[in-house]
């Protein structure tokens, strides 16, 4: 229990050590808490220190535990964020359940979460484009050179806000140069946010103008 205080201090430490150089050139990086496999009694000790940013990647399992716990922390402001794949069969309850949508990639799924704000006039949310930046055939995400095409479109014709690109660097290479051409198609683009950067990496990510960092396993330990 305290561990998952312990480590939380510290990663709130290091990201304002890692901010040092930056000269605020971007907005203070916000820390998403990923706390997919964790039971609601884990998750609850951090809301109870006052974190409100949470992140899950499945949509059924966030449907299990974050009905209730938003239920249950009514004054925490709490801003769940969906960073796994999002089937469009499950658009409806994912824009039920989260706040923030990281993972648009797709026209099929634009379409989907933009009729669902239309008949749904004052629900707002947010969302990020998930650009495939190692261009990796298994992986999600917009290929990077329709990511201006898609973003735009998605924005002037759908009216969907998005705040800004997110991306999982390929596994077992340097994270750095995705990191910093996300980060320049970001600003290519005029959004502000950045969301990149995970328990490995996120030091580093920060370096390179990452707005938004995804943190599970240095927060709450191993998953099974
Ligand atoms: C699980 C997950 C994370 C967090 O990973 P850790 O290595 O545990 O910090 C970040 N981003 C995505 C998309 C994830 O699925």
């Amino acid at each position: 229990m305290n561990k998952i205080l312990s480590n939380y201090h510290e990663i709130l430490k290091q990201i304002r050590f890692c901010e040092r150089n930056l000269d605020g050139k971007y907005c203070e990086t916000k820390l998403i808490a990923v706390s997919k496999q964790f039971p609601k009694e884990t998750i609850q000790i951090l809301i109870n220190q006052g974190h409100k940013i949470f992140g899950e990647n499945k949509v059924q399992e966030a449907q299990s535990k974050w009905i209730d716990l938003k239920r249950e922390n009514p004054e925490n402001k709490i801003e769940l964020h969906l960073i796994g794949p999002l089937q469009s069969n499950k658009a409806n309850l994912a824009l039920d359940i989260f706040d923030v949508i990281q993972t648009v990639d797709r026209e099929k799924i634009a379409l989907k979460l933009n009729k669902y704000l239309e008949e749904r006039a004052n629900t707002k949310k947010n969302f990020f484009i998930q650009v495939n930046i190692g261009d990796e055939k298994q992986k999600s995400g917009i290929e990077e050179n329709l990511a201006q095409q898609f973003f735009k479109w998605c924005s002037n014709d759908l009216k969907l806000n998005i705040m800004g690109l997110m991306c999982i660097p390929p596994f077992g290479e340097p994270p750095e140069p995705f990191f910093i051409r996300l980060r320049k198609l970001c600003d290519q683009l005029n959004l502000k946010h950045a969301s990149m950067g995970m328990s490995n990496d996120f030091e580093s990510a920060i370096e390179h103008g990452a707005t938004f960092i995804r943190v599970g396993t240095r927060i709450f330990g191993k998953r099974s």
